[in-house]
């Protein structure tokens, strides 16, 4: 009842009321005296004096009429008063921010950089996708979000005591930008002409820094420099040392700045122990790029984590997976060898898939709702049985869920598939420490004698015993598109190889020895997208070739990049920029990868023994054998 009347009564009386509402019903001033923490209790003390001041303000608006309620205008008072606390000196460092941050912050001094028109305010662009919620309600209208950087805009210049603000003449290719109207605005109100051109006074720092930049020797420029007391000994330092990167990362060869350790700290920070056995993605991870490899799985950075809507990538392909082994599995509890999928009928073998694949979902270690998670379902399960019991809910447009989805589809195309191959093993495991699996060790031997370890699942062994010759061949399924066979002939790509080479673990007696062999990608992308290229065998010219591979080549290539990791070359990628996938990667910043740099740095490594350079990258290789099916 007390507060009911701010909004009725009029300001002086108001003012008092709330007065009496902090002093004597709260005791704020005793509470804040009480305070533990020293530092908040500045913080608080601070809080107390500037509520005093603002009531205090309105004593002398006591004649000043207004039609606004008291508690409108406590309101607009206390919006966006900053609590300014005497702050530590920041230690000589500069805080960079976005102006979301500097909100309800204060500041000394303040440069306020690339004031465009483009880039301020911002105007959002909104996919299409989303113009029915747009125009729906107000507050997703775009001109809102103008009025907010307005809004931000004058908050900060109201809590700065200096600020300095910035637009670029031109931007990345010499054109001319043009400056935010914000900027034109604040020119005609404050009568404030701006400056231009650069500081081209002798001996300001930025003529320091324009003839350090163009002398040969920057290094010792800048060693002058700080002899002659013009930077900091701190100054020189670490402009040294990133001049010293600079010039590393500049050139093609390998470099302490291009992610080479010395094979002692590898010892130390990736011991033998943590890297063996290794799994054939982990080779594939780092023959994709040893730099990324290296911050990920040695340093342990984790890439932040998106907001996602939908199961991740990783996640579908692990979903999808562990619906297929079970479906076989469970079928082959009731056949003696390999199953025949042409024993069932395709109703009950699309319930069984459906009730395993429910099952699977309630199971998984992720948890989605919402529009698009039905439609990643809609995906997987549509066509596959009743629409009743259909875990999804099959929506309107544009959110049509597909005729097929995937499992219904992969059910077509095994009832469809011709020959004799029936699918016996399925996840099978080769190599010691895997957690359902007492598998002994799995090694390969190289031509010298030394051993790599190595351990994984084959995630199916197909077995035909109808020719005269038995044939074996293994898949690899991909809810991604499947690579080339060629990057497996190329050196960057394993998993087949190491699979077939695994399979003699774990397939019986003399098959392996006497089948003919054969390895693929088995492509199972949602929604429908199946395919079974030609395996990697068919880029033999016989049986003895694609042996010979297996047995002499491939061993030595994953030698190499064992021996590599010892060596501590944890370089950029070999490959290109989108071999290696580089527009994705968080440390695309840091990396040269443009197409001529590239050349120079493979020809750079390739005369580093220890470096393993994949055959599809190397120059003196038969370019066109290795590529033809790209
Ligand atoms: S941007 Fe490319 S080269 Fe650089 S770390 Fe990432 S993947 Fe490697």
């Amino acid at each position: 009842a007390t507060l009911e009347k701010l909004r009725t009564g009029d300001v002086e009386d108001e003012t008092e009321t709330l007065r009496r509402l902090l002093d004597d019903r709260f005791d704020l001033e005793g509470a804040t005296e009480d305070y533990a923490s020293g530092a908040e209790q500045a913080v608080e003390q601070r809080a107390y004096d500037l509520v005093d001041e603002v009531l205090a303000s309105f004593e002398s608006l006591a004649a000043v009429n207004s039609d606004l309620s008291p508690l409108a205008l406590f309101t607009r008072a206390f919006d966006g008063v900053p609590i300014r606390v005497p702050q530590r000196a920041a230690g000589g460092h500069v805080e960079v921010m976005g102006l979301l941050d500097a909100r309800m912050r204060s500041f000394e001094k303040v440069f306020l950089v690339g004031l465009t028109s483009e880039h301020f305010p911002v105007t959002p662009e909104r996919p299409a996708f989303f113009e029915e919620m747009t125009d729906a309600h107000p507050r997703f209208d775009t001109g809102d979000e103008r009025l907010r950087g307005r809004y931000l805009f004058a908050t900060l210049l109201a809590n700065v005591d200096e600020l300095t603000i910035t637009t670029p003449e031109t931007g990345d290719d010499e054109s001319a930008v043009v400056r935010s109207p914000v900027l034109d605005e604040l020119q005609r109100v404050t009568g404030i002409e701006p400056e231009d051109g650069v500081d081209d006074r002798v001996g300001s720092r930025e003529d320091l820094q324009r003839h350090v930049a163009a002398t040969a020797d920057r290094r010792a420029a800048v060693s002058r420099a700080g002899d002659r007391g013009d930077l900091s000994p701190k100054q020189t330092k670490r402009t040294d040392r990133g001049l010293h990167c600079a010039d590393n990362r500049g050139t093609a060869g390998l470099s302490e700045h291009d992610g080479v350790l010395e094979p002692g700290t590898v010892d130390e920070v990736y011991p033998l122990s943590e890297r063996e056995p290794y799994s054939a993605s982990r080779i594939e991870r780092y023959v994709e790029c040893g730099f990324k490899f290296y911050a990920d799985e040695v340093l342990g950075i984790e890439d932040p984590d998106d907001v996602e809507v939908v199961p991740t990538p990783l996640e579908t392909g692990s979903y999808v997976h562990d619906v297929l082994e079970r479906f076989f599995a469970d079928l082959q509890d009731e056949t003696e060898d390999g199953v025949d999928l042409t024993e069932f009928n395709w109703d009950d073998l699309a319930t069984h898939l459906r009730e395993i694949a429910v099952d699977e979902l309630r199971e998984a270690d992720f948890e989605y709702d919402g529009l698009f998670y039905e439609r990643w379902k809609a995906e997987l399960f549509a066509g596959l049985g009743d629409g009743v019991s259909a875990p999804y809910e099959a929506g309107s447009k544009p959110h049509d869920a597909p005729e097929q989805g995937l499992f219904a589809t992969f059910l077509d195309n095994e009832l469809s598939r011709d020959g004799a191959g029936r699918p016996h093993l399925f996840e099978a495991p080769f190599g010691e420490g895997l957690p359902d699996s007492d598998a002994g060790p799995f090694t390969v031997e190289r031509p010298d004698g030394s051993t790599v370890s190595i351990r994984g699942y084959i995630d199916r062994v197909d077995v035909s015993q109808g020719g005269e010759q038995p044939t074996l061949t293994l898949y690899d399924y991909k809810t991604g598109r499947a690579p080339y066979m060629t990057k497996t002939t190329g050196g960057t790509k394993f998993q087949l190889p190491i699979y077939l080479l695994a399979a003699a673990e774990v397939v019986d007696g003399d098959l392996f020895e006497q089948g003919s062999l054969s390895a693929t990608y088995y492509q199972v992308r949602p929604p429908n997208d199946l395919k079974v290229p030609r395996g990697v065998e068919s880029k033999f010219d016989s049986e003895a070739e694609l042996r010979r591979f297996l047995n002499d080549v491939v061993p030595e290539w994953l030698g190499q990049i064992d021996e590599a990791i010892g060596n501590g070359r944890f370089h950029t990628t070999l490959l290109s920029a989108r071999g290696a996938n580089c527009r994705f990667c968080d440390y695309r910043r840091a990396c040269d990868v443009r197409h001529h740099r590239k050349r120079e740095f493979v020809d750079e490594v390739h005369e580093d023994d220890a470096a393993y350079v994949p055959l599809r990258v190397r120059d003196d290789e038969d370019i066109e054998a290795v590529m033809s099916d790209d």
